[in-house]
């Protein structure tokens, strides 16, 4: 049996399935220009996932396999592998959002498609409604979850003896355009990024993480919220780019809960993942439309300006945007803080605002950051209800209460008292020469908001 394996979403070698099965196997990874066409030349994912495959190349070396680096469209990759030489199956992790999708069934018609299952707890068709139908509300597809919860989610594979190295050239960089074949020394430049500084947190490898996190696990649920104390896991990118195995994250949450800790608030967010990643393969159509209610929200380019380059004159808004601007990262309450304020104070479409994070966030990931939107503006399956919105001020006096996050991304605010900071009428009538007066007042814009939801509702 001759197999093509497929790195994408696992780049990793340990306790991944796709090691684990027999044959002749050329590993490969592909950089996938129909996506890359869309990025910047400095895009940090691009030098994480660039790492992230030269360390699993060295660790297959060390296990006497490799891994074989292409650069063009996938389709075209395979035809040229396939003109090459005969292969009987591709193998790979399930992708699930709509373009991996396409993608797959795509290469299926070139060559038997093996789709293994790796980067989420359960199967998108595993956690069902007694009717054999998709849950759309979290909490009893949580209780379901739990319950169906054993060990087999937590199995870690190893690398089977039986598999052998196809000969290849592994030592160069292999661009395929239509059916031509060149290559290139193997270097970010060669694809056309430039190579990115990461940050501290970032560069952690999970064990890293998983060492500092095992200290904040039994005061997560008390301290996620707050900003500056980086109570929350860190692992979105490793959970995102396969980096870390999410069974060995699993393994990992059983011994903390067998040292005595709390773990079950942090184990509810990696369901929640899982539940947005099944939401999206069952309901592929929420990538842009609403689940629920037709908002649409009135486009206005000169807010969505302001926004987008941290000017709103709201200082936890341009806190996280410039937070999000100058390192990909943006807290997870932040995220919430901002979402509601564009989708609501500012009324803009959501889906404005998720191409904008998607473009950003270091994580992104489709199901998470559309679902998430979607909650946010009050659209989506178990929304957020359309009424509640947060106040950016209450929030910050609640979670950045000193306000450490905001004067640390916003270093022209250095000298306002934090009390200011807590208040809109304070900062509104506080004329400060190097920071804007706020775009909207949240009292008008909220009613404004309310008012739409209502008229659209009553069409
Ligand atoms: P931790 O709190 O340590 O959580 C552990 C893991 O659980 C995370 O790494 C993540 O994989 C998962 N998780 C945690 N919270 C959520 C959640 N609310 N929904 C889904 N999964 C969750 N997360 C992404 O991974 N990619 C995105 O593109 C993304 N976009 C978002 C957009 C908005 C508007 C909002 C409100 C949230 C979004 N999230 C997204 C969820 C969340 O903000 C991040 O997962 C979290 O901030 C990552 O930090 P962490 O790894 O320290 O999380």
């Amino acid at each position: 049996m001759r197999r093509i394996l497929w790195f994408r979403r696992d780049l990793r070698s340990e306790d991944n399935p796709i090691l684990s099965l027999e044959g002749e196997v050329l590993p490969i990874f592909i950089f996938d220009t129909d996506i890359l066409a869309s990025l910047r030349c400095n895009d940090r994912r691009v030098t994480f996932i660039y790492s992230a495959i030269m360390n699993l190349k060295a660790s297959l070396r060390e296990l006497g396999l490799d891994l074989a680096i292409f650069y063009g469209k996938p389709k075209e990759v395979f035809g040229w592998l396939l003109s090459q030489s005969a292969f009987d199956t591709v193998c790979a992790s399930g992708d699930y959002d709509e373009y991996a999708r396409e993608r797959d069934r795509g290469i299926s018609h070139l060559l038997p498609f093996i789709d293994l299952h790796d980067t989420y707890i359960f199967r998108s068709d595993e956690v069902l409604k007694n009717d054999g139908t998709p849950y759309q509300v979290f909490t009893p597809y949580y209780n379901r979850a739990k319950a169906l919860f054993h060990q087999e989610h937590l199995k870690e594979y190893h690398r089977n003896e039986a598999l052998e190295r196809i000969p290849f050239d592994y030592d160069v960089l292999h661009r395929i355009q239509g059916t031509s074949h060149t290559t290139a020394p193997i270097r970010l430049e060669s694809i056309g990024f430039a190579p990115q500084v990461l940050s501290a947190r970032q560069l952690r490898t999970p064990k890293e993480k998983l060492e500092c996190f095992a200290a904040k696990i039994e005061n997560y649920p008390l301290e996620r919220d707050y900003m500056v104390l980086e109570a929350t896991s860190g692992l979105s990118m490793d959970l995102r780019f396969g980096t870390l195995s999410i069974r060995a994250l699993l393994r990992w949450i059983v011994a903390q809960q067998k040292e005595g800790k709390q773990t079950e608030p942090f184990f509810r967010q990696l369901i929640f993942r899982d539940f947005y990643a099944m939401l999206l393969y069952h309901f592929p159509y929420l990538s842009q439309k609403n689940f629920r209610y037709p908002f649409k929200g009135i486009p206005d380019q000169d807010a969505f300006n302001a926004f987008c380059t941290a000017s709103t004159g709201v200082p936890i808004i341009d806190a996280g945007v410039r937070e999000l601007l100058e390192s990909g990262e943006m807290h997870n309450r932040v995220r919430m803080i901002c979402a509601s304020f564009f989708t609501k104070n500012l009324l803009l479409p959501w889906q404005w605002g998720e191409a904008f994070f998607a473009e950003h966030l270091n994580d992104y990931d489709a199901a998470s950051n559309i679902l998430s939107w979607q909650w946010s503006a009050g659209t989506g399956i178990d929304p957020q209800p359309y009424f509640r919105i947060f106040n950016p001020y209450t929030q910050t006096a609640k979670f950045d209460r000193e306000c450490r996050y905001i004067k640390h991304h916003l270093p022209e605010l250095a000298a306002v008292p934090a009390k200011l900071l807590h208040t809109e009428d304070a900062f509104q009538n506080c004329l400060l020469s190097n920071y804007p007066r706020p775009i909207v007042n949240h009292k008008s814009s909220s009613q404004r908001a309310l008012d739409y939801f209502k008229s659209v509702l009553q069409q």
